[in-house]
């Protein structure tokens, strides 16, 4: 985690941008629930949690400054709550979502898988693509597994 924290910092400082402690702060809960997508709100509990001081409008500024450099996106399940996401190191676009309908968790496929489509909306659309937002919905394995409960 230290290792990324260093490099998320020298990409601010690039930006001209410094890390200061209220945004590593925040940084540190989004690496620490890397698995998570939370929302601005849930962010700011977590932060609160270890550093008290630090406000809802703050967090909310860093998770949008960190949107705007693309070290988070920004994702949104259906419920109309925005959740931030960490992008991969190293990914050009933005990995894919696996919601499951029965129990509402949330699996990423990190593997872009999409090159062939990209591919042929280049050709057929002549469209650029620069990223994309794919969310499957469906059941997950886990729910597979656990027999129907009768209604009540
Ligand atoms: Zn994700
Ligand atoms: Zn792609
Ligand atoms: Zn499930």
């Amino acid at each position: 985690m230290e290792h990324r924290i260093e490099r998320i910092k020298k990409q601010l400082h690039s930006e001209s941008y410094k890390l200061t402690p209220q945004r590593e702060a925040t940084l540190r809960v989004l690496l620490e629930r890397e698995e998570d997508h939370l929302s601005a709100e849930d962010v700011y509990l977590l932060v609160k949690e270890k550093s008290p001081e630090i406000g809802l409008a703050t967090v909310y500024r860093t998770l949008e400054l960190l949107y705007e450099l693309k070290i988070v996106d920004k994702i949104n399940f259906g419920d109309g709550v925005s959740r931030y996401d960490l992008r991969k190191e190293g990914a050009k676009h933005f990995h894919h979502h696996l919601v499951c309908i029965e129990c509402g968790s949330v699996e990423e496929i990190v593997n872009d898988l999409l090159e062939d489509v990209e591919k042929i909306v280049q050709s057929e659309w002549g469209f650029q693509v620069q990223d994309h937002r794919l969310t499957f919905h469906g059941i997950c394995k886990q729910c597979q597994l656990t027999p129907v409960k009768a209604t009540q």
